[in-house]
């Protein structure tokens, strides 16, 4: 039989469709609730086309349409004949983009060790993109840690001998030229970095990898973020996992049987060639400001700066004394919201100050050397960092996750709500549900919420409000300090039960339930509701039955938008109806 060719991904039919090679009639059909969908808010049709249909979804499944990864690949694989014959030149090139940490990064150590080999200097690059941003909904908390992130890096660098060129770069689109005018500029014909999985950046690397390797550039970025590489674990079947328990048996079998995955690699060295001659300006280069798009004020910038300081060595520390001081409790603790039993390490994983490889592996030296046995708080705390390796997988699988569909297309079906009041209320913290309104004040006040309660409010969204999930992902990046597309996506999948391994849909989150179990005497919601601080008691749980309607009201604090019950019976019946379509 003659190897299937894929069709390119985004290349259209003759005719200008784009049916795939099963003669579906067309897969650029958008979706029916698109247009809803769009005046919500939820597609930027600025940046992307209209949501696609689930028929093309299905085709990305089925492998009928090239994954990016496949692109990025074979990008790599056609130009690598030509990309190896080529000389050092004049300096060597490392290209930081989520990967903001010196140590156990590994194009970083790659790169320092050619230009160590052939004695010429090691640059660093990072080009900060507005439009990526506003692309990719990314919070001014984000953009805010990730410039100080880099305030730390050039510094750290420096003490290398290691310049770290910096600029903004408003046209997203134009950074692969940008960065071959730059690397022809320092002469440099060697360009690395680490692979980021989410589609653009897939597809921007893999036209890199041509643009450079035709220019006389090699470049082919590495696998990094991730503890298992994705696309490395199969079921019996040869099938990517979508159930996240036979996925992480099935990933601790894998660093059982392959340990050098977990070997966290070296810190480059002192900077060889003569860096502070030849790009003597280099050094002097400054951290772009934030665009005014993505500005905090000052008060927040401050508060950050406390909250969550930046760098590696930051965040090294903040490892070290979560796995002392908590680690053990963590199985037992992780879900209870007074008190912070969890590691609050999610903005360092983000923005690649911290690598997931060196997280497991100190857990797993901490553990005595085991991944799933001794003790039962690092073995716990372990498998969460998987999941963030499970939804790298999942996106990097099922491409299409990254263009506002649902991992399931039948999922796509479910009549959504679209009320731009009700959507507000949840926003601000205003629904009348205690234990939602601390999480989402929280949220506003911190740009991070605990895990427990963002599945709280996701599911209060998606099930109570019955607001489309995707407007609830989108507000989410748009104000998380660790807004990380996969596992957001996942988390929104999970508590809207659209999405890979989601809980089942008639398993309904209730509130009360959740706010009695995980802040038994209200300690949480007292901290973040200054008008429910004088409720005392069970009350502090539902205020209006409990007998503090008085308080409540006094201080201005809203009755329950929805009736839970009323809601809960509306949102079975809605997915049951969907899902029977
Ligand atoms: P810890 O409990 O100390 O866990 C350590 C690390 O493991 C985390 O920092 C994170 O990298 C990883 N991790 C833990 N739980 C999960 C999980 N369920 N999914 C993926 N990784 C996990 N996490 C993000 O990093 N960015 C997001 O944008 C994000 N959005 C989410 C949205 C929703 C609706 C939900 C339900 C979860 C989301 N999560 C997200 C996952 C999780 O809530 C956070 O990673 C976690 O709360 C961060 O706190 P921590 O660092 O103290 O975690």
């Amino acid at each position: 039989m003659p190897p299937k060719t894929k069709r390119k991904a985004d290349t259209p039919e003759p005719d200008g469709s784009h049916a795939s090679k099963k003669g579906r009639p067309d897969l650029r059909q958008p979706h029916p609730n698109a247009k809803q969908a769009e005046e919500f808010g939820i597609v930027l049709r600025e940046f992307y086309p209209p949501e696609m249909s689930n028929e093309r979804c299905q085709a990305y499944t089925d492998g009928d349409l090239e994954r990016p990864i496949e692109t990025l690949k074979k990008a790599c694989q056609e130009t690598a004949d030509k990309r190896q014959a080529l000389d050092v030149g004049s300096a060597v090139v490392h290209w930081f983009k989520s990967d903001l940490r010196l140590s156990d990064n590994r194009a970083l150590f790659t790169a320092y060790q050619t230009a160590k080999e052939h004695q010429v200097p090691l640059i660093g690059l990072y080009i900060a993109s507005p439009q990526d941003w506003t692309a990719h909904s990314t919070s001014p908390a984000r953009v805010d840690f990730t410039l100080r992130t880099l305030q730390r890096l050039q510094q750290d660098l420096g003490e290398l001998d290691i310049p770290l060129y910096m600029e903004l770069q408003e046209n997203r689109k134009a950074i692969p030229n940008r960065i071959l005018e730059l690397c022809q500029q320092w002469q440099a014909k060697h360009l690395y970095a680490n692979i980021e999985y989410e589609v653009d950046e897939l597809r921007r690397e893999a036209k890199l990898v041509r643009l450079c390797a035709n220019n006389d550039i090699n470049f082919a970025p590495t696998h990094d973020t991730c503890v298992v590489t994705p696309g490395q674990l199969a079921s019996g079947q040869g099938k990517q996992y979508a159930v996240y328990t036979p996925w992480y048996r099935s990933w601790l079998a894998f660093l059982k049987e392959n340990p050098d995955y977990l070997e966290v690699s070296e810190e480059p060295g002192s900077n060889p060639g003569n860096p502070r001659q030849q790009f003597k300006d280099l050094f002097d280069c400054k951290v772009p400001p934030a665009p005014k798009t993505h500005a905090l004020p000052d008060e927040e910038k401050k508060r950050f700066e406390k909250l969550y300081p930046a760098g590696e060595h930051e965040a090294m520390q903040r490892l070290n004394k979560f796995l002392e001081e908590k680690g053990k409790n963590y199985e037992a603790q992780r879900s209870m919201l007074p008190g912070e039993h969890t590691s609050v390490l999610s903005p360092y994983f983000a923005s690649g100050a911290l690598s997931a490889r060196t997280a497991v592996a100190t857990a797993k030296r901490i553990n005595k050397g085991h991944l799933d046995r001794y003790d039962p708080g690092y073995i716990t705390w372990i498998s969460e960092v998987a999941w963030r390796d499970f939804y790298k997988h999942v996106l990097v699988n099922w491409p299409f996750i990254c263009m506002n569909k649902c991992f399931k297309p039948e999922h796509t079906n479910i009549e959504w709500e679209y009320d731009q009041e009700v959507f507000q209320a949840w926003c601000d913290g205003k629904t009348g549900f205690p234990i939602v309104d601390a999480a989402m004040r929280q949220l506003r006040h911190s740009a991070w919420m605990h895990n427990r309660t963002r599945m709280v409010v996701s599911s209060f969204l998606t099930k109570d409000l019955m607001l489309d999930w995707r407007r609830g992902e989108r507000y989410f990046m748009e104000n998380l300090i660790d807004g990380d597309f996969a596992s957001n996506h996942g988390g929104w999948g999970f508590g809207s039960s659209t999405g890979v391994d989601p809980q089942p849909y008639f398993r309904i989150f209730n509130p009360l339930r959740q706010s009695e179990r995980f802040d038994p005497e209200g300690e949480y919601i007292r901290h973040w509701l200054p008008e429910l601080r004088d409720v005392s008691g069970k009350a502090i749980h539902e205020p209006y039955a409990r007998g503090a309607a008085a308080i409540a009201q006094k201080n201005g604090y809203p009755k329950p938008i929805v009736d839970h019950a009323e809601s809960r019976t509306r949102a079975l019946e809605r997915f049951k109806s969907a899902l029977q379509k």
